[in-house]
């Protein structure tokens, strides 16, 4: 049932009209103001019908008893030829429009205004109940007719009996006329109410929907670059929360805009800087005549040294890339043993800083296998390795701890280097960001190393957090799960 409904609302989403608000509030409006005018109409009509008849069945009755009363005073149930009575009962039956039959003891017919009946014995339920006391009334919708039933009670000897009874029939065709009147009347005036309801529902969506258009003409503006401003259409609190939402988007867009007109713009300078380098070694090589082999080698060597740099950009940029954490390539996880990885990057920086006289220590409190891509979390581990080596003192030295509790695995590194301005330390993971930009061109240094890290951990779904001191030395501590889960939130 509840897929048949899904197929059927499927189906009509698919009719364009259906899936406009505009047309639905119409729909609605029209379904409501429909259902309201003809269940009043009716509910009226209904209401004057049973009232109507409830009133003419009490006239009745109360008539009814009036002349039991007569019948009883003239002794009309032991003689029944008087015309006086007798006309009276023609005349209330002629005053209704119906039949009155006098029913006397023994069931016997008495009077009848039809004069089908008199004489003949009537033992109907009706009857039966009324010698027992009941007042009986019964309206016959379909004939049109209420039945009236009274007993006829006498009093001897301060003791009330029932002799008779009085059996009445009056048409309610008047009632009907009156209802039919009505009836018409009351069409009219549905009409003159749908007719109002179809105009409302034509209208009504429009205004309400206007805000909704402004919202939708203010996007297509900034959309179209007419405008960049912030859009407002307070006038409900939906479009206030579209409104919003749309501008945060945008407030987004441009930041994302800004910080990638600022990538291009540093990637740009940060590569031209070895190139124009180049240009004026090799300008002020082709200026000077007879110039001495030595300074040639001393220049090319110049230049080879830009070249190398130009290309250690280069190579720090495609990492980069490839380590945005949004990048659409698939980390390459295995279990890797952690304290092995650590051991191969102590390895091969070994060389260099034995060139700095920087002590290299690896404190492990346990065994840590855990689910990594080994590549990117090398390179994230060299680079804070190499730069506590780089940005440190002669006989200094780089502490590298790993542990683990059940779920998550923590590498600490620390130096006893120059530390990092606290101003700083907000912005080392921003790309291009070196706190001492010629220092750090010295030592070979392209401002990305700390980027490539953090995204690479970022990766991995870890964290990484920095405390430093200047003078004193920097600690970065990175934590990452032991077992990655694809799309789990970090
Ligand atoms: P770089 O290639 O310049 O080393 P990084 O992104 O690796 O770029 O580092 C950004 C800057 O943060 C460095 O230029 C340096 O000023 C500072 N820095 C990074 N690591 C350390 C550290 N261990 N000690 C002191 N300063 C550091």
């Amino acid at each position: 049932m509840k897929k048949l409904f899904g197929k059927i609302s499927e189906e009509l989403n698919k009719v364009k009209i259906l899936r406009s608000l505009r047309f639905r509030i119409s729909i609605l409006i029209l379904f409501v103001g429909l259902v309201c005018c003809v269940g009043m109409r009716f509910g009226i009509l209904r209401n004057y019908l049973d009232r109507a008849v409830e009133v003419r069945t009490s006239d009745v009755q109360s008539q009814m008893q009036i002349l039991a009363d007569h019948l009883i005073s003239y002794q009309y149930l032991n003689e029944s030829s008087s015309d006086v009575v007798n006309a009276e009962i023609e005349q209330v039956a002629n005053l209704y429009d119906g039949r009155v039959l006098v029913i006397g003891r023994n069931f016997s017919v008495l009077k009848d205004t039809y004069g089908i009946a008199s004489g003949k014995i009537i033992i109907s339920e009706e009857v039966i109940k009324t010698f027992r006391g009941e007042y009986i009334s019964h309206y016959d919708d379909t004939n049109k007719y209420i039945e009236i039933t009274v007993p006829i009670t006498e009093n001897v000897d301060g003791k009330s009996r029932i002799v008779g009874c009085i059996l009445a029939s009056v048409s309610t065709v008047p009632i009907d006329q009156n209802v039919e009147i009505l009836s018409r009347n009351s069409l009219l005036f549905m009409f003159m109410i749908i007719i109002a309801v179809l105009a409302f529902a034509i209208f009504l969506p429009k205004v309400l929907l206007r805000p909704f258009n402004r919202v939708s003409d203010a996007i297509s503006e900034v959309k179209s670059g007419f405008s960049d401003e912030k859009i407002e259409v307070n006038d409900y609190i939906e479009t206030e929360h579209i409104v919003d939402s749309f501008n945060q988007v945008m407030e987004r867009m441009r930041t994302i805009e800004e910080s990638r007109q600022e990538f291009v713009s540093n990637v740009s300078h940060e590569l031209k800087t070895p190139l124009t380098s180049v240009k004026l070694l090799a300008d002020s090589l082709n200026n000077q005549e007879d110039v001495p082999v030595e300074v040639y080698k001393d220049f090319m060597s110049d230049i080879a040294d830009e070249i190398d740099r130009e290309n250690k950009i280069i190579n720090d940029l495609l990492s980069l890339v490839k380590m945005d954490k949004k990048s659409t390539d698939a980390l390459n996880i295995e279990k890797v043993d952690v304290n092995a990885l650590i051991e191969s990057v102590f390895k091969r920086l070994l060389p260099i800083a034995q060139e700095a006289k920087v002590d290299l220590i690896f404190e492990s409190v346990r065994q840590v296998t855990a689910d990594l891509d080994e590549v990117k979390f090398t390179l994230a581990l060299t680079n804070l390795i190499e730069n506590g080596i780089k940005y440190n003192h002669e006989e200094g030295y780089v502490k590298v701890n790993l542990d683990a509790d059940y779920q998550t695995f923590t590498i600490t590194v620390s130096d006893s280097g120059i530390g990092i301005p606290e101003e700083d330390q907000k912005n080392v993971f921003e790309r291009f960001y070196r706190v001492d930009k010629s220092h750090s061109r010295e030592i070979g240094g392209t401002g990305l190393g700390l980027s490539i890290t953090k995204n690479a951990i970022l990766m991995h779904r870890g964290s990484i957090e920095l405390k430093s001191e200047p003078d004193e030395g920097t600690t970065f501590t990175v934590k990452v799960p032991i077992s990655y889960v694809e799309g789990g939130a970090r």
